[in-house]
């Protein structure tokens, strides 16, 4: 979908979980993590990256990760999210969109993310040349409850704001 012509705003979600299992580390928004467990799925399954991916992409009206990059997909197969990143953010630049800002929320109960936030809003901003200050990564845990209060997975909720010109 092209952006309009005119002044426009435009917001859209992702979300994504992937499985915890042995061996770590953890890799969330391209920064590695020590733990004895990390992320499984397709590409290399960082769920923070494939959150941001499919809120820039609902953002811009262009669809979801798995259009993009079909799980069928050869190349794809352990595939460095963050280059994912990179050639989604090439599609919405090229529809036109600018960045207004991202905002994500880790939700896990272990390990403890504080000092790994920033770094990753850094990662993300780097790689779709934007500000880090139009990043934001928190975290919290889900009280215990469900799979994720379980340990058995990390998920990502991600939103994401563009502006037409
Ligand atoms: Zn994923």
């Amino acid at each position: 979908m092209p952006a309009p012509h005119q002044a426009a705003t435009r917001v859209g979600i992702g979300y994504d979980s992937h499985r915890l299992v042995e061996p770590g580390p953890l890799l969330l928004g391209g920064v590695t993590i020590p733990y004895p467990r990390g992320l499984t799925g397709h590409s290399d399954a960082d769920a923070l990256a494939h959150a941001v991916i499919d809120a820039l992409l609902g953002a811009a009206g262009l669809g979801n990760i798995g259009r993009l990059f079909p799980d069928t997909d050869e190349p794809w197969r352990g595939a460095d999210s963050l280059a994912l990143l990179a050639e989604a953010w090439r599609h919405v630049a090229d529809a036109g969109w600018r960045l207004g800002n991202i905002d994500a929320t880790i939700i896990t109960e272990g390990p403890r993310l504080g000092a790994y936030l920033d770094p990753m809003a850094t990662r993300i901003a780097d790689v779709i040349g934007a500000e880090a200050a139009r990043i934001s990564v928190k975290a919290k845990t889900n009280e215990g409850m469900g799979f994720l209060g379980r340990g058995e997975g990390i998920a990502v909720l991600a939103v994401a704001a563009l502006e037409g010109s």
